[in-house]
């Protein structure tokens, strides 16, 4: 038994699993910043309402998840547990709203949920996301759903099925509740004890329940899609006449709804069949009403999030691109191992990583750690290489060997690498 260990439902992220990480990080912004979204970074706790005013207080999140405490002026405090709400409260405070929209920006980083722990759910997890802020303009999100698809197809995964649906707006919204209303009221015994509150509050949270018995009395019930407006179905019409002309493979889900209470209108999941029960890898959809709420100018908003942990676990399957060591010197003595240190020094001064034994290892053992790490080429420098002013080389994939002048190494790097 350790003395120490993580809390429960955390994971550490280490070498080599890291440059996987990296690779997604990397792609996103590189794809993103081509479609022209910047990056905002946003504390990761906000003043608890932040979350409870715009996710909705009778959702799971704010009912049962948030990491929520009261810091030592007694204020309530809550470790995001999404990144949409933090990015509109920035907007809105400092008053982007003034600049020319749309105004697009993309976050990454941690995102805390006390969640039952299971295979592929964190407590502390990591998302992914962008918000575009200004324009209703279906054709921002049709853009929004080809860049996360260019996003995908660059990590080399191509066999996700992408989902769409429109869930209306507050116009035809309340006509849909009152249909479900109906539907649902000789039925509401049978409801878990949330259903049974969410019945009263929002009928919506029902369909998203994930309890087995509110499934089965939810089957069959009405669907957003044959009750929204006539704004709300030419906007997705006109939204999926722009994927077709790109090509774009959807598919029509009408069940979906998006668990939190700021959607509007589009609404999409991408999914991945080779990961279970919790198979989305990333999930948005339009927000219009958001900045209101949060006291901003009308400004309708669309945007998406993308579960790090579920990428990472789909490209483990593939062969990751692990950097390694230049040049290992390994040393032997006194006189060598400060040679080791200038030579190691010219050369990482050029740009190349260099690896160095240090004392107290025998030869044998610095050649094993030179293995471990991949190092392309081994350096090995003792008494006699400085009386000869001759140092060895080593080419540690084919083992191929040489000699050269100690004052030539730089330029035999140079040229080698
Ligand atoms: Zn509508
Ligand atoms: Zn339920």
């Amino acid at each position: 038994m350790t003395k120490y260990h993580a809390p429960k439902g955390v994971q550490d992220i280490y070498p080599p699993d890291i440059y996987l990480w990296q690779n997604v990080e990397n792609v996103a912004k590189e794809v993103f910043s081509a479609y022209g979204f910047q990056e905002l970074r946003a504390p990761i706790f906000e003043m608890t309402d932040v979350f409870t005013r715009s996710i909705g207080e009778d959702t799971d999140i704010v009912e049962k998840e948030m990491y929520t405490f009261t810091d030592k002026a007694r204020r309530s405090i809550t470790l995001r547990p999404e990144g949409t709400a933090p990015v509109v409260r920035c907007y809105v405070e400092n008053r982007l709203y003034n600049l020319p929209s749309p105004q697009k920006f993309y976050y990454s980083g941690p995102m805390f949920r006390y969640e039952r722990p299971q295979k592929g759910r964190f407590r502390q997890f990591y998302q992914i996301g962008v918000e575009a802020l200004g324009t209703s303009d279906p054709k921002l999100d049709a853009e929004i759903l080809i860049m996360l698809r260019v996003f995908f197809e660059r990590l080399g995964l191509k066999e996700l099925s992408y989902e769409v649906n429109s869930i209306g707006c507050e116009k035809c919204r309340p006509d849909y509740k009152k249909v479900l209303l109906n539907f649902f009221s000789g039925r509401i015994e049978g409801f878990c004890p949330d259903c049974k509150r969410r019945y009263e509050h929002n009928p919506l949270r029902i369909l998203d329940c994930k309890v087995e018995a509110c499934i089965k009395l939810r089957a069959g019930s009405p669907k957003m899609m044959d009750f929204i407006c006539s704004d709300c179905r030419a906007h997705f019409e006109s939204f999926l006449e722009l994927l077709r002309l790109a090509d774009f493979q959807y598919v029509i889900n009408p069940s979906m709804v998006r668990g939190l209470d700021y959607y509007t209108r589009t609404a999409f999941e991408v999914t991945s069949k080779r990961l279970g029960a919790q198979n989305a890898v990333a999930a948005g959809g339009r927000y219009d009403r958001l900045v209101e709420e949060f006291g901003g100018p009308p400004t309708p908003a669309i945007g998406f999030a993308i579960g790090m942990e579920r990428i990472v676990e789909l490209l483990k399957t593939g062969n990751p691109q692990i950097p390694a060591p230049e040049i290992f010197i390994a040393t032997i003595g006194a006189p060598a191992e400060k040679e080791g240190l200038v030579i190691a020094s010219k050369l990482r001064e050029k740009g190349m990583w260099v690896e160095l034994g240090y004392a107290g290892q025998s030869l044998k053992s610095q050649m094993r750690r030179a293995d471990r790490l991949s190092a392309k080429y081994a350096l090995i420098i003792g008494d006699d290489e400085i009386r000869s002013g001759k140092l060895n080389w080593k080419r540690l994939s084919d083992g191929t060997q040489g000699e050269i002048p100690i004052n030539e190494v730089l330029n035999f790097f140079k040229a080698s690498s």
